[in-house]
């Protein structure tokens, strides 16, 4: 067993007891590797071990390992974007990726609608909120999410799912479950304004039980699976026995 299958067989099982302690359906929480600096080795051997959805926060290096995947054959992957998108980034994301998990605004929500492609579904897009409303970080204020909620949500090519959240590390469990429950509270007061939205993106390596206590659709978990990853972008994390 490579170092990466035996990492994802423990957070998969992490992922299944939190489940069953807050009285979840262990199918209702699903796994994204966070395979940002890693190379696409490491993602073919995180394949083999059964994990098919993968999160990039960098365009460009996403579409080098997408290539780089698809030219080895590799099993069909699906792609979460995960990092803030530039205007003139935005065509790759709607040509490459499954789910973007970062929107904010609205003039990129317009343009990834636009640019998806007729023969794709449309792209399964969460909404990035700033729940604990740290000055210099990405996200929509609550404040404002209703409208933007409604604005995507009629946009043709787009599928608005939810919200996604990165908050502060917590000092303990009950800090961070209470900030993560702001997001499941936003995620109600939209669909009882009409919107049929069914996903939080929320909880990492470190805060996945406390995110899936207060009702995460979607785990991001990349150290807890590729180890840690180094301070400057570099290729490779855990190598995998025989890597080529
Ligand atoms: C890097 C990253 C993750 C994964 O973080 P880990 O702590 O390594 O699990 C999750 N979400 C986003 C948006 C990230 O940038």
């Amino acid at each position: 067993m490579t170092a990466i299958a035996s990492n994802l067989a423990q957070v998969r099982a992490r992922i299944h007891q939190c489940c069953q302690r807050f009285g979840r359906a262990s199918d209702s929480v699903a796994l994204l590797a966070v395979s940002k600096t890693c190379s696409a080795q490491t993602v073919l051997d995180a394949a083999a071990a059964g994990q098919r959805a993968f999160g990039e926060n960098y365009v460009q290096e996403a579409l080098d390992k997408i290539e780089q995947l698809r030219r080895w054959g590799a099993p069909d992957l699906q792609w979460h974007c995960i990092g803030p998108v530039q205007s003139n980034k935005t065509r790759w994301v709607a040509e490459s990726f499954a789910w973007m998990h970062t929107l904010e605004r609205s003039k990129i929500a317009q343009r990834l609608s636009e640019q998806r492609p007729a023969h794709l579904p449309p792209l399964q897009v969460c909404l990035q909120v700033n729940v604990d409303a740290g000055p210099n970080k990405s996200g929509v204020a609550p404040a404002a999410l209703l409208a933007l909620a409604h604005e995507v949500a009629r946009l043709p090519r787009l599928q608005l799912r939810g919200l996604m959240c990165i908050p502060e590390p917590a000092p303990d469990f009950d800090t961070a479950r209470a900030t993560f429950a702001q997001a499941q509270q936003l995620l109600l007061q939209l669909q009882q304004s009409g919107l049929a939205v069914d996903t939080l993106s929320m909880g990492m390596s470190a805060d996945l039980e406390a995110a899936i206590a207060a009702g995460s659709t979607w785990v991001r978990v990349g150290s807890a699976i590729f180890g840690a990853r180094p301070a400057a972008a570099a290729p490779g994390c855990v190598p995998s026995l025989g890597a080529r």
